[in-house]
């Protein structure tokens, strides 16, 4: 049993709770008067991210290896998927996506049926992992909007292929990202939808009228909304301004730091509004590692100290460094939100776009909450998890 005293992250009520492995056994609020230490932790219902493409420098496209700053090791898929667990944990993730991104489709089978595998090996890792996250391949293959996605792979909508990859993944891929102005795509996100799956619109140069199409046949979700784009955009007839103005679009964003710029968060939080927004941290497999060079993605890249990953010697970004926990701290400044509305951002939001189940702070429910250290001007910090999943 663990007893634990923490500030309610909505009420700021100090609440104590009694924990026993997995499971609340009580919770009760602390009568006014009693003394308290003055910086109490805050506590909060873990984060929920649908975009981890890896982290720790194991990237969900090839299970069997490590990449450090003297090149690629092997290593077991097992230890390989504890590693991300623990270093999404270690920032607050306790649940998310693995997130595949475009690559040939033997890659993504063999990817797919491994991480199978080893989530089928541990009861606590289906709730971790609720399902996987395919980014691509059916994307833009112009340069802004492609991203990193290698354009020799990207390639139209198949829906063969799609359910080859999904039986490859026992049929847990629960979300795709595709471009709608792909041949096919309307009829690909129709079939999508129709099986369950959550479809978002990213990584495009569509037409306002594909982008009107697309969430008339069932996509949900703009995937990191400003990112994967063009440098340079008309002013008015855009995909962002159309994608922005849906009402019967989410968006999510990456707020990193780096990959939008403050007043560009605090735009899409105003125009999309807490309840069709979520926070991505979109973690690399580079995300986590020590400040200096690497070899990735046939890439010379930089991590510099703030966790910035950047193609070596050039201004481009080459993927995110930081976790959810930075991306809270950072839409706080931003945005000028209050830490229960960023909070809603990172835990509740994505539970309620995967359709997954809320957390309640009660007698034999989940104790997949977490408390830690914040201040307004400063940083989410002492991460301490109330379960003792997976270990
Ligand atoms: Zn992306």
């Amino acid at each position: 049993m663990t007893r634990v005293i923490a500030r309610h992250y909505e009420t700021a009520q100090p609440l104590e709770l009694v924990v026993d492995g997995q499971t609340i056994v009580t919770v009760r609020e602390v009568a006014a008067g009693v003394s308290l230490a003055d910086d109490l932790p805050w506590l909060a219902p873990g984060f929920c991210d649908p975009q981890i493409n890896g982290a720790v420098g194991i990237s969900f496209l090839y299970p069997h290896r490590r990449m450090t700053q003297s090149g690629p090791v092997s290593m077991e898929p097992e230890e390989a998927w504890d590693r991300v667990l623990q270093a999404c944990r270690s920032h607050g993730i306790g649940i998310f996506l693995p997130t595949l991104i475009t690559a040939s489709f033997e890659t993504l089978q063999q990817a797919l049926s491994t991480w199978e595998r080893v989530c089928e090996s541990h009861s606590q890792y289906r709730q971790v992992c609720p399902g996987y996250h395919l980014e691509g391949p059916y994307l833009s293959p112009e340069d802004g909007p492609r991203g990193a996605h290698p354009r020799a792979h990207i390639r139209n909508p198949d829906w063969d292929e799609f359910q080859r990859l999904q039986e490859a993944a026992g049929g847990h891929i629960r979300m795709v990202t595709l471009a709608p102005e792909r041949p096919g795509a309307i009829t690909m996100i129709e079939k999508l939808v129709a099986a369950g799956i959550i479809v978002a619109i990213g990584h495009t140069a569509a037409s306002a009228e594909a982008i009107r199409a697309a969430v008339r046949a069932g996509a949900r979700l703009s995937t990191h909304l400003g990112n994967g784009c063009h440098a340079l955009l008309p002013r008015h007839e855009n995909y962002l301004w159309e994608q922005l103005a849906c009402d019967d679009l989410w968006a999510s964003i990456i707020c990193d730091g780096f990959h939008l710029p403050p007043a560009v968060v605090k735009c899409l939080v105003r125009g999309k509004t807490l309840d069709r927004l979520l926070l991505t941290c979109d973690a690399s497999s580079l995300a986590g590692l020590p400040p200096g060079r690497y070899r990735e993605w046939d890439t010379d890249v930089e991590i510099s100290p703030e966790g910035r990953i950047g193609v070596a010697g050039t201004p481009f970004l080459a993927g995110s460094g930081l976790f959810t926990d930075t991306c809270v701290t950072n839409v706080i400044r931003y945005a000028g939100l209050t830490l229960s509305q960023a909070i809603h951002l990172a835990a509740l939001q994505p539970r309620r776009l995967l359709g997954l189940p809320l957390p309640e702070l009660a007698p034999g429910r989940p104790a997949d909450w977490l408390t830690f250290r914040w201040h307004p001007d400063g940083v989410i910090q002492d991460i301490q998890w109330l379960n003792a999943c997976c270990t």
